[in-house]
């Protein structure tokens, strides 16, 4: 028999992951601040939990799925977590989930932290690609595989519980600069006569060629220490290149507030004498290497 689930927030993350577990045919215990959300997923086989502490003492494996790190807090701070094994796929900061493991294992719980690279309608669908980093004890995430496996993929991130969250918040960051270029590149087109659906199948190719190749170009030369190999695309020609994009966006009347500052990094790396690299020098900029 598969082992019971506890899982406390049913937003819209919470309740997609607990369809997932209801049909994969594990006994699941829900409870949510909010009592209504629950009474969809009671229909479809839930046990509805009174109050947050009830769910916790119904299963060994529980998962909180909360707006932030304060409402985990918050939801469990009336539950014996003793003999627990907790598992937050809360969004948070590195620092947040380490806390949160030393505050478990001070209420004698073992303790995951998850970051969710998925959107709610991946949740499911395998073929969608989703899936979660999960950081903390081995041990503990291979004791549950099974389990967490069932709504998305698994990725283990490492012994440090801030893992997970650390690379759950890099992905989200370099996407926060991908969907910035997508919103200069619209604005530049959109008073013009240029078909924005054809235009979207064009951008959104070309993102996919160039991040493919140049993410794992990167992490090569940062590694080496050398990031001249395998340039093929210098920062000279590049930084010259920008003057172009800047003065299109002006020609255009679209603001250049999100390419600027970018812009001005790989430019102070050229006067910085590294005209033969490539963009990977923008990484030492901002952090510098340990060494
Ligand atoms: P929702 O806003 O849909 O749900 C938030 C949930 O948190 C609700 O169950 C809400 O309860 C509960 N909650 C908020 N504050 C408290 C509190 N103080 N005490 C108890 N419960 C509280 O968010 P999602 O389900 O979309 O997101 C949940 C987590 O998943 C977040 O950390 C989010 O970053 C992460 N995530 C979400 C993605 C998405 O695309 N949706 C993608 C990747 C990660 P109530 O119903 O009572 O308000």
């Amino acid at each position: 028999a598969k082992p019971r689930i506890a899982l406390l927030g049913l937003g819209a993350m919470g309740a997609a992951f607990a369809r997932t577990w209801l049909a994969a045919g594990y006994p699941l215990t829900v409870w949510n601040r909010t009592p209504s959300r629950a009474e969809p997923l009671a229909a479809e086989g839930a046990d509805v939990a009174a109050t947050a502490a009830e769910a916790v003492a119904s299963a060994r494996l529980v998962v909180t799925c909360l707006l932030d790190d304060a409402s985990v807090g918050e939801a469990l701070a009336g539950a014996d977590l003793t003999g627990r094994d907790l598992v937050d796929v809360t969004t948070g900061t590195p620092a947040q989930a380490r806390a949160r493991s030393e505050w478990a294992a001070g209420r004698g719980a073992r303790f995951l932290s998850g970051g969710i690279m998925a959107i709610p309608p991946m949740v499911g669908v395998p073929e969608a690609g989703g899936y979660v980093f999960y950081s903390g004890p081995s041990e503990v995430f291979e004791e549950h595989r099974a389990a967490l496996a069932v709504p998305a993929g698994t990725v283990y991130a490492g012994r440090d519980a801030g893992l997970a969250s650390l690379q759950d918040v890099a992905l989200l960051s370099a996407m926060n600069g991908m969907f910035a270029g997508v919103a200069h590149a619209f604005a530049l087109v959109r008073n013009e006569e240029v078909p924005l659906g054809e235009f979207a199948g064009h951008l959104s190719a070309w993102l996919v060629a160039m991040a493919s190749e140049g993410v794992r170009l990167t992490a090569r030369q940062l590694e080496s220490g050398d990031y001249t190999t395998g340039v093929v695309s210098n920062l000279a020609m590049q930084v010259e290149g920008n003057a172009t994009l800047l003065r299109t966006a002006e020609e255009q009347g679209v603001s250049t507030e999100l390419l600027t500052p970018y812009a001005d990094l790989m430019a102070r790396r050229l006067a910085d004498g590294h005209g033969d690299e490539d963009g990977a020098g923008v990484v030492d900029l901002l952090a510098a290497p340990r060494r």
